[in-house]
């Protein structure tokens, strides 16, 4: 194993049930996580992405294939990896009745520096705007989420495992969470997130991996992704679409997919907005409506190499 990569999964696999009712979720995964980077492992529900977190945790055993976590071996050594890593689930179960405090002071007893470790869960718990007294059946989910974040974080470990960590949380809190990971990645170390979210991946991702009916489609640096973005743009015209504006935008260079029905058209655009804009100012613009494109969307595009910038 290369001295810099943290995590090292090669051909794992997990088959669910037996017989007839055989759920294949994870299909031989290949993939390199590297020291100091934040890869954020993307897919849609029921690629495989909680099944790969729970498999690297030794809470489920593979079907086939193996990983190592600190050149460690995830089965034969998962206390020194425990030991080493912050974990949060993506669904939490907490001691209902005990205070986040409680909960705190337990955790950070059994990973020993007890002083140390409650003194920065008081850190982060103060930054993420979470009140430690409450009873945890008392909280929020969103509140819950960010009592797992300061678990996880606590006790400062070598490589965070995340699974969907900023579901539930508000604008300013994933904000407070990406400030955070900047920070912990400025320290060298290594963050292996899962999430659905491509704005979230792009604000605080090095790498990304796509995952798909537990496949691994690509794997790529979020910056390359990035300039193959485009978006879905919807005009609405009051009266109709102008004259020639159809044959117009689809000569333009950074549209296509050009369609129309009624008074509105709809297309693909990458880039900037001005020529379009000119171009639909001739009519009268009723409304106008951006949407981001998919993930699977952007991934198509990025492999497809449609008009790349
Ligand atoms: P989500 O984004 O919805 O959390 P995911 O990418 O984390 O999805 P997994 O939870 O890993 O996906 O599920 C992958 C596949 O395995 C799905 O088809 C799911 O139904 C199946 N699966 C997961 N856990 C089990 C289980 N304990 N028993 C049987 N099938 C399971």
């Amino acid at each position: 194993m290369a001295s810099d990569s943290v995590i090292e999964i090669r051909g794992l696999s997990k088959t669910y049930g037996s017989g007839k009712k055989q759920t294949l979720a994870l299909n031989r995964l290949d993939l390199t996580v590297q020291r100091g980077e934040i890869f954020g492992y993307l897919g849609p529900n029921g690629a495989g992405k909680t099944t790969t977190i729970r498999l690297l945790l030794d809470l489920i055993r593979p079907s086939a294939g193996s990983a190592r976590i600190f050149g460690l071996d995830i089965r034969a050594d998962s206390v020194e990896i425990h030991r080493r890593i912050g974990f949060l689930p993506g669904e939490l179960s907490l001691w209902e009745g005990r205070s986040g405090n409680q909960i705190i002071s337990y955790v950070a007893s059994v990973r020993g520096d007890t002083r140390g470790i409650v003194k920065h869960a008081d850190e982060l718990a103060e930054r993420l705007d979470l009140d430690t007294t409450k009873r945890v059946r008392d909280l929020s989910s969103g509140n819950k989420r960010k009592l797992g974040l300061v678990i996880a974080l606590m006790h400062s470990p070598e490589l965070l495992i995340l699974d969907e960590p900023t579901g539930g949380l508000d604008p300013l809190v994933q904000q407070t969470f990406h400030e955070m990971m900047d920070e912990y990645r400025a320290k060298g170390k290594t963050v292996f997130l899962s999430s659905h979210v491509l704005s979230e991946v792009q604000a605080i991702c090095d790498r990304v991996g796509i995952l798909r009916d537990g496949e691994l489609k690509a794997v790529e640096s979020v910056e390359k992704i990035t300039n193959v973005e485009f978006h879905w743009v919807d005009v609405t015209f009051r009266d109709a679409i102008p004259a020639g504006l159809h044959q117009e935008l689809e000569r333009m260079p950074s549209i296509i997919n050009v369609s129309t029905n009624g008074a509105r058209v709809r297309m693909r655009m990458v880039g900037d907005f001005d020529p379009l804009l000119r171009a639909i100012s001739r009519g009268y613009v009723e409304m106008l409506h951006v949407e981001e494109p998919s993930l699977e969307e952007i991934f198509l595009a990025f492999y497809s190499g449609e008009k790349e910038n």
